[in-house]
C-alpha cells in the first residue's frame, strides 16, 4: 500500500523495524547477520550493518532480504564488517522503490566521534524538529526519523558522546528502541513508554541488544532480561551501565506486538508471544462461539489463535487453506491493485478439507479487508457451506502514529463500518472479533477498564497515550514523509 504518490513513496516516514547491536565479538558482523535474519519479520525491504575497527566505521547497507545481501556471493560483504562490535537494522517500509538513502543503520562523524544508530519507532515530532533544524541550516540526507536524532546529538552541547544522545532523546517524542556503536560503546536505548520491544542477552564475554528473543536464540545467546522503559544501556570493555535518565512514564507496550508483529517464539516483557496468542483464540472462542465443523487459520498469522479456538471450542482444527511460504508479507506490497493479486500468490484453499464444511476462518487482525474479502471468497469458491470470520483482535479503529504501519485512519476497514456492514463486505455468513477486555485478559495484563490501561492500544481504541505533536495543528493525519512536507 502506498500512502503517497509513487515517486514519494520511497521515501515513506512510517516503518516497523528490527535492530540488534553486539559487543565484544570477534564474529560480530557474522553473529549480527544471523540476528537479522531471525528478525526478518519485522522489516523485509532493507538490512544493513555497521561496524567500527581500526579507527574507521564501516557500512553495509542494501536493499532486499538479510540473507540476499550477505549470503551467497554477498558473503564478502561481511568481511568488509572487521570489528568486534557491530550493529544491524531491518527495515520495514510499505513503499515501493529503494530508498536506499534511508536504508539504516544510519552513520555521522560529529564532534566527539562518530556514531551510527539504528532505530525501530516512529517519532511523532520527527517532523517539527526537523523543520527547525531545516531553518537553522541542517542539511538532511535521508527522509528518516533516525536522522533527525543524529542531527540533535550532533548539536548537542554535552562533551561526551553518550550523553549528547541523551540530550538528543529528551527532545524527541514518540516511541524508540534503538542501538548505537561509537568507537568505544554500544548503547542501547528504550522510549520513557516502553512502546517497542528491546531485550539484553550474553554470549559468553560478549553482550547483544536485539529486538527480540528470536535473535538471540538464533545465535545461541542467553536471554538477560528487557530494557526497561527509559533505560539507556552503556556497553563498553568495563562492563555494563545502565541508567534512567528520562522522566517516568506509565508504560505503554504495543499490545499489536502480540496480536501480530512479534514472532510467535519470542518472550516479549515476559509472555511468550505463541501462548498469548494461543490464550486470544480461547478468548474469542468464548466471546463468539460459532456452530461449524471446523476451525481453519488463515496461515501463519492466524495459526496459533485458531489451535486456541479449536481447543477452547472442541471443534477440530484443521488446514483448510495452504500458504506459500516463498512471498513476503501481502501487506507490504507496493499498491493496492498488486496487494490483491497477492493474496492469491500466497494462499490457495485446501478442497478436500473445506468442501461441504461449515468453516470458522480465523485472522490475526483486519485492517482494510482486502485480505479477508478475498480469502473468505477463496474459501466459498472450494466448497465451504458456510464462512464464519473471527478475527483475534477487536476492530482496528485507528492508525498507528507509533512504528506499526497502519493505513490513514480513514482507510480502515473498521473506521468506515460497523460490524454487520464489514460482514457484508468481507462476505461472511457471520463477523466476530474479541474484545479489548478479552485482548487483555489473554495477555495476563490488567483489566482494560483500570485507569492506567498497561498497553498502548491505541490502533482499537483511539487512545494515543503519547502526544502527537506533527498529526496536530492541521497537518495531516500519519505517519508522513518528510520529503512530501518539508519541500
Ligand atoms: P487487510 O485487512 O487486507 O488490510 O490486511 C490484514 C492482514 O494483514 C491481517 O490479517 C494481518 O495478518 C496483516 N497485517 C495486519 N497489520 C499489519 C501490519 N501493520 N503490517 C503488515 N501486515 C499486517
Amino acid at each position: 500500500m502506498s500512502f503517497l504518490p509513487e515517486d514519494h513513496a520511497p521515501d515513506a516516514f512510517r516503518e516497523e523495524c528490527a535492530v540488534f547491536g553486539i559487543f565484544g565479538n570477534d564474529e560480530a558482523a557474522k553473529l549480527t547477520v544471523l540476528g537479522l535474519h531471525a528478525l526478518q519479520h519485522r522489516g523485509q525491504e532493507a538490512s544493513g550493518i555497521a561496524t567500527y575497527h581500526a579507527g574507521q566505521f564501516v557500512c553495509e547497507r542494501h536493499s532486499g532480504l538479510v540473507g540476499d545481501i550477505f549470503g551467497g556471493r554477498n558473503a564478502t560483504r561481511v568481511e568488509n564488517l572487521k570489528g568486534a562490535c557491530a550493529i544491524g537494522h531491518n527495515r520495514y517500509s510499505t513503499s515501493g522503490g529503494s530508498g536506499a538513502r534511508n536504508i539504516q543503520p544510519m552513520f555521522a562523524d560529529l564532534s566527539g566521534g562518530g556514531i551510527a544508530i539504528a532505530h525501530n519507532g516512529n517519532l511523532t515530532n520527527a517532523l517539527s524538529l526537523r523543520e527547525e533544524l531545516v531553518h537553522q541550516g541542517a542539511i538532511f540526507q535521508s527522509t528518516s526519523d533516525t536522522e533527525v536524532i543524529i542531527h540533535l546529538t550532533a548539536r548537542s552541547s554535552y562533551p561526551r558522546l553518550v550523553d549528547k544522545l541523551v540530550d538528543a532523546l529528551k527532545q524527541v517524542e514518540g516511541a524508540w528502541s534503538l542501538v548505537a556503536l561509537t568507537p568505544k560503546k554500544l548503547i542501547g536505548a528504550r522510549d520513557p513508554w516502553g512502546v517497542r520491544p528491546l531485550v539484553l542477552g550474553r554470549l559468553g564475554g560478549s553482550w547483544i541488544l536485539a529486538s527480540e528473543t528470536c535473535a538471540l536464540d538464533i545465535i545461541g545467546a542467553q536471554f538477560e532480561r528487557d530494557v526497561e522503559p527509559g533505560e539507556v544501556i552503556v556497553i563498553d570493555k568495563n562492563g555494563l551501565n545502565s541508567y534512567f535518565p528520562f522522566n517516568r512514564r506509565p508504560q505503554r507496550f504495543c499490545i499489536f506486538e502480540y496480536v501480530y508483529f512479534s514472532r510467535p517464539d519470542s518472550i516479549v516483557e515476559g509472555r511468550n508471544i505463541y501462548e498469548v496468542r494461543k490464550r486470544i483464540g480461547e478468548e474469542l472462542a468464548r466471546e463468539a462461539p460459532a456452530k461449524a465443523d471446523l476451525v481453519v487459520p488463515v496461515p501463519d498469522s492466524g495459526v496459533p489463535a485458531a489451535l486456541g479456538y479449536a481447543g477452547a471450542s472442541g471443534l477440530p482444527f484443521d488446514f483448510g487453506i495452504i500458504r506459500n511460504h516463498y512471498v513476503g508479507r501481502t501487506f507490504i506490497e507496493p499498491t493496492d491493485g498488486i496487494r490483491h493479486f497477492g493474496v492469491k500468490r500466497k494462499h490457495n484453499p485446501n478442497r478436500a478439507i473445506l468442501d461441504g464444511k461449515r468453516v470458522v476462518l480465523i485472522d490475526d487482525s483486519i485492517v482494510r479487508g482486502t485480505t479477508s474479502k478475498k480469502i473468505v471468497q477463496m474459501v466459498r469458491d472450494a466448497g465451504a457451506a458456510e464462512v464464519h470470520f473471527r478475527v483475534a483482535s477487536p476492530p482496528t479503529t485507528h492508525s498507528c502514529f507509533y512504528g506499526v504501519d497502519t493505513p490513514y485512519t480513514e482507510e480502515l476497514l473498521a473506521h468506515n463500518m460497523d460490524e454487520e456492514e464489514m460482514r457484508r463486505f468481507i462476505g461472511a455468513d457471520s463477523l466476530r472479533f474479541v474484545s479489548l477486555a478479552g485482548l487483555y485478559r489473554a495477555t495476563g495484563g490488567r483489566n482494560r477498564n483500570s485507569a492506567a490501561p498497561q498497553f498502548c492500544d491505541a490502533c482499537f481504541s483511539g487512545e494515543y497515550p503519547i502526544r502527537l505533536t506533527d498529526q496536530h495543528g492541521g497537518r495531516k493525519d500519519g505517519q508522513l514523509s518528510l520529503l512530501a512536507d518539508v519541500a
